[in-house]
């Protein structure tokens, strides 16, 4: 079990099971396929799919799908993508509300022969004026007391498409002095004459959230309906529908706090305009805190499966800081990624006692602890360093002591020593001529002068050039929405750096979307869509320490 399986709502739940109260648990994802999934999402795809996992039950997937022309197939297919990538599985096939358009209108139909609902001619601003205050009851509308007969008639043109967009809406009939705003004769139905990506242009009614959630839950025989505190005032409303529609289950709703990171934005609307406005490459874009964008940055599904179990779940919309998604991300891939050499700043070394068509294959283990198999390095007489791996003086402060006459040892190779070097006119060490020291593979050198420090290095000559994204944060200010004015005015402009990097000839051939620790450069992924052998493209995930932050 995980932090996460301790939560209140999974008390509740075993509660339920213990009491027989529920046979078994069927919980549902609804997301709107208005947006790509952001990682608040991630928290609630965690707590409804880990909830049914937890107590072999079932978890749907529902497309809340009642508000056609913000909607796409392409956010369906997304939405898919990334609940599968992070490793759920949907009960039977995948649901749309839409699907239940039929059910809900004969339920409307219900309200309206009950007296309980009626169609409402009074204009948007009417209405507003109508509703009231928090302090102030609402007024009844002067079309409330139209006979159930009227209203079919009247529900029914509205469905025929005799009128136009915003002439008349169907209300719930409940009570326009109610403190809760809810419960002040909500729409039902609205006039939308858009084309719909499922039911096509069946429909020109669309019903609202509020009339097609607790009643999809229904249908679909969901036990527990969890969702964000902000439904929390809906709740009065979710339950007054069941309890006045003949629906086949009684559903329950339960209310969890929202994920909300500093230095990013949860809001699909908000990730939108990002996109709309090309300030990211869209939705998938690797500093975007979509679960596709976190796929793309390097995050592996098990990175933020726990990060979601180490925020857990309560009843409050806290802050979370980004450390903690950084320290699940680091955690994750310095247990699991495999190490590999990448030289960014290149320095050459020139090794003279080597032939100049010296090359040996030396073989690496990825991992130092896993069995991640090993790769053929080849070893040449001119080789890349980091340019801050020598120092033309010998200094206390410098660690890696790699100066004229000291040595270094060369990861997964030998320990050579420098000799001397060149320096271009602007004074810029341009090449090492160094030693290599005999029987130093593996071995200590035999006269005891042992080297202070490892590098990384590549084959000048077999080394691949790949192209290397470095991300910074998309946003300059931990709450860029949460302060006055645009929250677009916090965007860091210069979140990306396309730069280059030379790295061993085995890293070409790795699959799009393998992880890496570039040693002692930071951890890195072979671009999802963009990585190929001829043209590889690797994408900064995060820094190796804390304060190299994402
Ligand atoms: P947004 O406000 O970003 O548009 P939404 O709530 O409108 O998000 P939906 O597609 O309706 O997005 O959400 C699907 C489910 O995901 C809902 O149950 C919702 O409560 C949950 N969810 C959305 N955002 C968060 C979040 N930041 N933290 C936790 N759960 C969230
Ligand atoms: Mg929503
Ligand atoms: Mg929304």
């Amino acid at each position: 079990t995980t932090p996460n399986s301790h939560n209140f709502i999974a008390k509740i739940v075993q509660d339920d099971l213990a009491s027989g109260k529920v046979q078994s648990v069927v919980t549902r994802f609804p997301p709107e396929p208005n947006g790509y999934l952001h990682v608040g999402h991630a928290k609630s795809i965690c707590l409804n799919f880990g909830l049914a996992e937890q107590f072999n039950g079932q978890c749907n997937l529902r497309f809340d799908d009642t508000n056609p022309e913000k909607e796409s197939q392409e956010f369906i297919d997304a939405i898919k993508d990334d609940i599968t990538w992070l490793g759920f599985h949907w009960a039977g096939d995948v649901h749309y509300a839409s699907d239940y358009f039929d059910q809900l209108h004969q339920w409307a139909l219900h309200l309206v022969a009950e007296g309980k609902a009626y169609v409402c001619d009074l204009s948007p601003e009417q209405a507003r004026e109508y509703r009231g205050t928090l302090t102030e009851a609402g007024k009844n509308s002067p079309f409330r007391e139209r006979t159930a007969e009227e209203n079919l008639a009247l529900f029914e043109k509205m469905r025929a498409g005799e009128f136009d967009e915003g002439a008349c809406v169907l209300r719930a009939k409940i009570d326009m002095a109610s403190p809760n705003m809810n419960l002040r004769d909500p729409i039902i139905y609205r006039i939308r004459k858009v084309h719909h990506h499922q039911t096509g242009d069946k429909w020109c009614i669309y019903p609202t959230y509020d009339f097609t959630h607790g009643q999809s839950d229904a249908i679909e025989g969901i036990t527990h309906s969890v969702c964000t505190l902000e439904f929390e005032d809906h709740k009065p409303l979710y339950d007054w529908f069941i309890a006045n529609l003949p629906v086949p289950a009684q559903p329950r709703q339960y209310e969890f706090g929202r994920l909300n990171l500093d230095y990013t934005v949860t809001s699909k609307r908000k990730l939108k305009a990002l996109v709309d406005e090309q300030v990211v490459a869209g939705w998938n874009d690797p500093r975007m805190p979509t679960v596709a964008g976190m796929r793309r940055r390097g995050f592996t599904p098990r990175s933020v499966r726990n990060f979601c179990d180490m925020i857990g779940v309560t009843r409050s919309d806290g802050m979370v800081d980004v450390a903690m998604l950084e320290h699940a991300l680091r955690d994750d891939l310095n247990k699991h990624a495999p190490r590999a050499m990448c030289v960014i700043r290149p320095l050459k070394v020139e090794i003279e006692n080597l032939a100049t068509d010296h090359l040996e294959m030396l073989s690496a283990e990825y991992h130092h602890e896993l069995d991640l198999g090993s790769r053929e390095m080849p070893f040449t007489r001119e080789i890349y360093i980091d340019q801050d791996d020598f120092k033309e003086e010998y200094s206390k402060k410098f660690k890696k002591k790699f100066t004229p006459g000291k040595r270094i040892r060369l990861r997964h190779s030998y320990v050579i020593e420098a000799t001397s070097y060149e320096k271009d006119d602007a004074g810029n060490v341009v090449l090492v001529r160094a030693k290599l020291i005999e029987g130093t593979l593996g071995e200590n050198p035999a006269d005891g002068d042992n080297p202070k420090g490892v590098v990384h290095w590549v084959s000048a000559s077999h080394s691949v050039q790949a192209e290397l994204r470095l991300y910074e944060r998309l946003f300059n200010h931990p709450t860029p929405d949460k302060v006055d004015g645009d929250f677009m005015q916090f965007v860091n402009r210069d979140s990306l750096t396309v730069t280059t990097g030379w790295v061993e000839p085995a890293l070409a051939n790795v699959g799009a979307e393998s992880n890496f620790q570039f040693e002692r450069e930071g951890y890195f992924v072979a671009d999802r869509y963009d990585h190929s052998a001829d043209k590889p493209v690797f994408n900064l995930t995060i820094g190796l320490r804390e304060d190299k932050s994402l």
